[in-house]
């Protein structure tokens, strides 16, 4: 039997084929047509990942259900009556589903009676949203995927989609092959997806508003905007454009600002100008700022201007980076929205308390996500209920976020695994997760699909939608919240969407309310808007003919001056965080899947090499990263693809991972005036080498904690038969292996077991192993200074195995003579190593990824590795004695 369902990742929100217990790209699902990443590929093997969360946890001891929401609801209800409907929150997720947002935000904002309902979505695509509604009247991105496919001229901004929306990238890069679409990155690093671009221009960090201000000023002069469009549909050109004129008097002017060469920035604007179909498409990097929404709406005015919005191959395109941003956007999961697209407007409030029969229902906006927290540590909120997200490592300044909570009266966190955030929590509920969930989400592109159950929830563990909807009965709202199961839910968002709707809303999927519970079961991919007949419109594109949903119908150009970002000349260099290929946010789920590891194995500062050399750094040392708000030890890669001045980590790394801890420590809680989001890529840092006296490896069967103390540097990632862990330190070695006792701590074994070393001192270097019935339980090799280990791979497929006296000793002389190397995994579909792709490079003398993809399968599935193998090529091509 297949069951269809959605990928839990990332906005593209690719369907998934669940055949028999196999996974595979479901070929029918019009976001992905049977493709999936390295991330979707792996999906299949967090399904039985250890350490679910499966019964309520309260005061650190299991209760029943039971016992569990009649604690929330009587101390919701106590504090609610003593303190207010403000004194209580809730902090949500862009994983939750749309029937999970839809009840959560019906108890906060209509029962309970207040707007703190926040998400994390916040701090993903706030800014996206802020800037379509100030432009287009309400948030609805106008296009669809198949305008990348097309165009003819793709603009990328702030959007390394080649490793963020991988499938989406190879949809793009195939129709590239065969209409020769242009290709423009804008973004302060050469990204995956800047290789591959025909132009990148590495502007400095926060001056996109100035370089969109020049390209409306070129599009002026060069007669290349649609007068008669503007005239028609568009309000605050002039305006625009007079600040515009200001900003941007010049190509000279604006190249100078943004630090891009001249002649790269009159390449940009000529091509926009001069071809009709036009994309722009843009993520964190234009809405994780300080000035996020007039970055997006900078990037609007332009396709506003030229009237290239809403017809095929044309218009902006914000690409949102969790699975069901955009569901939570729908049914109102931000502290600024009421409900399906309708805001807190006295009409809007009317209508939906008559329609949710929610006398107490809140009339102003609640809390955004970082004001949030400052009012939990200002005692204002005194109750808060965390789900599905793990805020103690994602939030900007994380380890006051944490100090926060500890502090706050009751924290509840309903979750499927154990996170930095349940640890901190009162009341730990156990929640199902993908695969053993129903409901529906919402891509980038506005299209519904949905996610099915195809196995039972461990123990007693329940969808989030349920809990919500079990404190609410339990608070005294029995009629409002008795749900006989998801499709009830999604009936009654479907109806509050065409409630006294005749058209002013965009968001209307009334043609969906009526569905009965087995067409909701069956239901396929549907695009919104989707009304009743004759109702409003509908379609995969809008804004053609204008029709804005604002009170005169035209768009609104904003005017739009560059806003400096946060300067402190004790830190120099600009924090700017992100993504990489095969993680996922803080790691619950793809940190723990060996193969996904592969590929970056531990959290990594990445600095120019002009700004690494002025400071000591080598490439692969440490280094300390501090700012205002904290510091930590990471390892450095030098890399010239980044810009001098800035610095970059990966948002993924938590404590359970490694020594650095999550990065989000350092980060600023500076958010954007009109959106909220925060500023994750602007904090100022300054970076110290870290001269480090030895370092080693560690291989054991069970993780655990490696209580070394904070003069050892470390990280940690699965193996199939146990972990590894990059060991190094800046204390004498000899502190460290000075007793079997502590050897034995560290490899964590039994008084019984057999611990083997060899030991050069004279060289340092030092190797021990411990058996168990013969089997390689644990193994640490210790080498000073500080030494790379090309043999940890090979030792790794020994653990678990039984070592005869003969592997032994290979063993402790350092390495198996003539076994495999293992490096770095290039292709993660398919386990394809750098070693492997550098020996066919050279060997068969392959000139082209496709070549490559041939040969060893690698670059063939999911594609996101393909600026990797181009990377590879063009290194071994410097390297080829030239052909006479
Ligand atoms: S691109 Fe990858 S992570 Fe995103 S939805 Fe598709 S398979 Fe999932």
């Amino acid at each position: 039997m297949t069951i269809r369902t959605t990928c839990p990742y990332c906005g593209v929100g690719c369907g998934v084929a669940v055949i028999d217990g196999m996974m595979r790209g479901d070929p029918a699902h019009p976001a992905n047509f049977g493709r999936l990443c390295s991330k979707g590929v792996a999906l299949k093997e967090t399904l039985e990942l250890p350490d679910r969360l499966t019964k309520p946890m309260m005061h650190g001891r299991e209760a029943s259900w039971n016992q569990a929401l009649d604690f929330i609801a009587k101390e919701f209800a106590r504090i609610r009556g003593m303190h207010g409907p403000d004194s209580i929150a809730f902090y949500v997720s862009g994983q939750f589903l749309t029937e999970d947002y839809y009840v959560a935000n019906k108890l906060m904002k209509g029962f309970i009676g207040s707007g703190n309902i926040d998400t994390n979505s916040r701090l993903c695509m706030s800014s996206s949203v802020a800037g379509h509604v100030r432009a287009f009247g309400e948030d609805v991105v106008p296009g669809c995927y198949e305008d990348l496919e097309e165009a003819d001229l793709v603009i990328q901004v702030g959007s390394n989609m080649a490793w963020c929306h991988p499938v989406l990238y190879q949809r793009l890069m195939a129709s590239r092959e065969k209409r020769g679409t242009k290709i423009i990155t804008i973004d302060p690093r050469r990204t995956a997806t800047a290789e591959t671009a025909d132009l990148h221009l590495p502007l400095a960090a926060g001056t996109d508003v100035l370089l969109f201000n020049g390209l409306l000023v070129h599009l002026v002069e060069t007669d290349a905007v649609d007068r008669r469009w503007i005239g028609a549909h568009v309000s605050g050109f002039e305006e625009a454009l007079a600040i515009a004129r200001r900003e941007a008097p010049s190509v000279d002017a604006v190249a100078e600002a943004v630090g891009v060469a001249a002649s790269d920035v009159r390449r940009f604007y000529d091509l926009f100008a001069r071809t009709e179909r036009v994309v722009t498409l843009y993520s964190q990097g234009v809405n994780q700022s300080v000035s996020g929404t007039d970055k997006v709406n900078a990037i609007l005015n332009c396709h506003l201007a030229s009237g290239r919005i809403g017809r095929a191959g044309m218009g902006p395109f914000s690409l949102t980076g969790q699975p069901n941003a955009m569901g939570g956007r729908e049914v109102g999961g931000l502290a600024n929205q009421l409900a399906a697209h309708m805001t807190f407007a006295p009409d809007d409030i009317d209508r939906v308390r008559r329609f949710w029969n929610a006398p107490s229902i809140a009339t102003r906006p609640g809390h955004k996500a970082v004001d949030l927290f400052e009012a939990i540590a200002e005692g204002r909120v005194k109750a808060v209920w965390i789900a599905a997200t793990n805020p103690a490592d994602s939030m900007p300044r994380a380890g006051r976020v944490r100090d926060v909570l500890a502090r706050c009266p009751l924290v509840v966190v309903s979750d499927a695994w154990p996170t930095d955030t349940t640890a901190l929590a009162d009341v730990v509920l156990p929640a199902a997760s993908w695969g053993e969930k129903e409901g529906t989400v919402t891509n980038s592109e506005r299209c519904i699909s949905r996610q099915r159950a195809f196995r039972l929830p461990p123990g007693s563990a329940r969808p989030d939608w349920w809990m919500f909807a079990e404190v609410a009965c339990r608070m005294g709202w029995q009629k409002e919240f008795s749900y006989g199961g998801v499709a009830d839910i999604f009936r009654e968002h479907a109806a509050l969407s065409a409630f006294e709707n005749d058209g002013q809303r965009i968001f209307d999927i009334g043609a969906l309310a009526d569905l009965d519970d087995a067409a909701y079961s069956t239901f396929l991919p549907v695009q919104w808007p989707c009304p009743r007949p004759g109702r409003g419109r509908s379609g995969a594109r809008l804004f053609a003919r204008g029709g804005f949903p604002t009170p005169d119908g035209r768009a609104r150009m904003h005017p739009l001056a560059t806003r400096a970002g946060e300067v402190l000349d004790d830190y120099p260099l600009t924090l700017n965080t992100g993504r990489v290929r095969d993680q996922w946010h803080t790691m619950t789920r793809t940190g723990r899947v060996p193969h996904l590891m592969t590929h970056i194995t531990g959290p990594r500062l990445t600095m120019h090499p002009r700004d690494a050399a002025r400071r000591g750094i080598e490439d692969g040392g440490l280094a300390q990263v501090e700012s205002l708000h904290g510091g930590t030890i990471l390892r450095v890669s030098v890399d010239d693809a980044m810009r001098p001045g800035n610095v970059f980590v990966p948002m993924h790394w938590t404590d359970q991972f490694s020594s650095s801890g999550p990065i989000d420590r350092l980060v600023h809680a500076v958010t954007d005036t009109v959106s909220g989001q925060p500023d994750l890529k602007g904090t100022q840092v300054k970076v110290a080498a870290v001269s480090e006296s030895w370092s080693g490896f560690l291989l054991r069967r069970g993780a655990g904690d490696l209580a070394l103390g904070e003069t050892v540097h470390w990280s940690k990632a699965p193996l199939t038969a146990g972990f590894a862990f990059e060991l190094s330190g800046w204390t004498p070695l000899a502190e460290l292996v000075d007793s079997e006792e502590a050897l034995r701590r560290l490899l964590r074994l039994s008084e019984a077991a057999e611990l083997i070393s060899y030991s050069d001192p004279k060289k340092s270097v030092f190797r021990y192993a411990g058996l168990a019935g013969g089997r390689l339980e644990a193994c640490v090799f210790f080498a000073a200074p500080r030494t790379a280990f090309p043999e940890a791979g090979q030792a790794a497929r020994l653990l678990g195995q039984a070592l005869e006296p003969g592997a032994r000793l290979s063993l402790l002389a350092g390495l198996e003579p003539g076994a495999v190397q293992t490096g770095k995994v290039i292709c993660t579909c398919f386990s394809v190593e750098e070693a492997a792709i550098c020996s066919a490079i050279r060997s068969e003398k392959l000139t082209t990824p496709a070549e490559i993809g041939t040969m060893l399968r690698a670059g063939t599935n999911c594609g996101s590795c393909i600026p990797e193998l181009k990377k590879l090529l063009a290194r071994h091509a410097t390297q080829l004695p030239a052909v006479a």
